[in-house]
């Protein structure tokens, strides 16, 4: 059997910030990080945007201010990054200000999805440089925390320390992996909400602010912008049963990359925090991408502004034309209406904020918007942490979206030196 000191699961940021970090502190230890995928799947592979302003991507229940910025100038002095130039913000802010909204001052850097590949592959090759052994296209089925073992597609390999982060798309098996080492958890908040797509000349702030974060009432933000060469796109998920629905998602490729198709997207979530009966937003979520796929038939929904403000659905024949004058960057979707598939209290609070968002940044509700339903971020597993450094059994630490300790590349990246902390003061 092959026996590691540590084994990373996830070839994210929070595993890439964990391998780094133990590496740092030690030449000798014997290190394995498995994926189950020969590329990291999350947002460093697509986009790859990153924020360095807490508590961008930081759960707050999780993170001080001071302690997320001493990781990420760890970070910053790793990386390097280049920060974007933003302008004008103070406009921007003073109007949504007087709107009640706020708009956030965040640090950023966009290497786009190509230039996202190029950082992912860098940085395996300097792991393998370090010593750190590789086992990508290898997925961990099941682990004995008795024999602190655990299989995977080709092996059973023992550790001594092993770090969990399978990512948002992990959710399910996270939960599986707590249910069988018993690990209390729960998931009972969830994001839902549109991926809006228009011109950038209808948005035309993210000129001066790449991916502009806005606040509005009624937990209604933006995130995750594109622009450029952007486009939207669908991914699959799988409920326990074996029904398959689809959560919107965006990206966008660098400006070198060229190809500019003057569109713009990003998300407008709502945060829902469920309580009993019904706790799992998992569930919920479920459900609601259930009923979209049955409305879109098998697909997610798309409904011009225009359609919607008249209370039409938006269809096949007379989604281009007119002053619907862009072909959408998805176009796997089906047009129709949203108002039937998204829950009343959740469409009310983002068409608000669309409407506030149209008086700070006029434009967005130009007819030809898309709003596409539904985004939704599965990101709120919140295991029964032992301490600090997310320990959550003997030898096994979890980090990561799928964990609920980060909500974006960088708190990824810091979940993971936080957490390699924590296995090196157990080994
Ligand atoms: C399309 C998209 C775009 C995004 N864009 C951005 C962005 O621009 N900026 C930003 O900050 N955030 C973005 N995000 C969010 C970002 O992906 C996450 O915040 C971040 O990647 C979380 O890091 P992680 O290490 O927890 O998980 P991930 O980056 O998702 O990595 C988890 C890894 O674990 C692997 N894995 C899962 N299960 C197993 C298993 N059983 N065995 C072995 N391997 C497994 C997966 O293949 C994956 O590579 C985006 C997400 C998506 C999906």
């Amino acid at each position: 059997m092959d026996k590691y000191d540590v084994i990373i699961v996830g070839s994210g940021p929070a595993g890439m910030g964990a391998a780094f970090t133990l590496r740092k502190q030690s030449a000798s230890l014997k290190i394995l990080i498995l994926d189950k995928s020969q590329v990291s799947t999350g947002g460093m592979r697509n986009d790859c945007k990153m924020n360095f302003t807490y508590p961008i991507g930081f759960p707050c229940e999780y993170w001080q201010e001071d302690d997320a910025n001493k990781y990420l100038d760890r970070m910053i002095d790793f990386l390097k990054p280049h920060m974007l130039p933003k302008a004008k913000i103070e406009i921007y802010q003073k109007r949504a200000e007087r709107l009640g909204c706020s708009l956030l001052d965040i640090r950023q850097t966009h290497l786009g999805t190509d230039g996202g590949l190029i950082l992912i592959k860098s940085l395996l090759e300097k792991l393998e440089e370090l010593h750190v052994d590789l086992g990508l296209g290898e997925e961990m089925l099941d682990i004995d925390k008795d024999k602190h073992t655990i299989t995977t597609t080709k092996r059973t390999i023992s550790y001594k320390e092993i770090l969990i982060a399978p990512g948002r798309h992990g959710f399910l098996f996270l939960q599986n992996i707590m249910n069988s080492i018993g690990v209390g958890f729960v998931d009972n908040i969830v994001d839902i909400g549109f991926r809006i797509e228009t011109r950038i000349e209808h948005y035309p702030i993210v000129h001066d602010y790449y991916d502009p974060k806005f606040y509005f009432p009624d937990k209604v933000r933006t995130f995750c912008t594109n622009s450029g060469n952007a486009h939207v796109v669908k991914e699959r998920y799988i409920t326990k049963s074996g029904e398959s629905w689809y959560s919107l998602n965006g990206h966008a490729y660098s400006a070198e990359a060229g190809h500019d198709n003057g569109l713009v997207n990003f998300a407008i979530l709502k945060t829902v925090k469920l309580t009993a009966p019904l706790a799992s937003g998992q569930l919920y979520a479920e459900n609601l991408g259930l009923s979209a796929s049955l409305l879109g038939g098998g697909k997610p929904i798309m409904q011009r502004v225009g359609d919607f403000r008249l209370g039409s659905r938006s269809k096949e024949e007379t989604f281009n034309n007119d002053l619907y004058d862009f072909e959408p960057s998805l176009r796997s979707c089906c047009p129709g209406d949203i108002s039937l598939a998204c829950p009343a209290k959740i469409l009310r609070a983002i068409w608000k904020a669309m409407k506030n968002l149209d008086t700070i940044v006029p434009g967005i509700l130009h007819p030809s918007t898309i709003m596409y339903y539904p985004e939704i971020k599965l990101y709120a597993n919140k295991p029964s942490y032992l301490d600090d450094n997310f320990k959550v059994a003997d030898g096994i630490h979890f980090a990561g979206d799928g964990a609920g300790t980060s909500r974006g590349i960088t708190g990824a990246w810091a979940s993971g030196i936080r957490a390699a902390e924590g296995m090196l003061a157990g080994l």
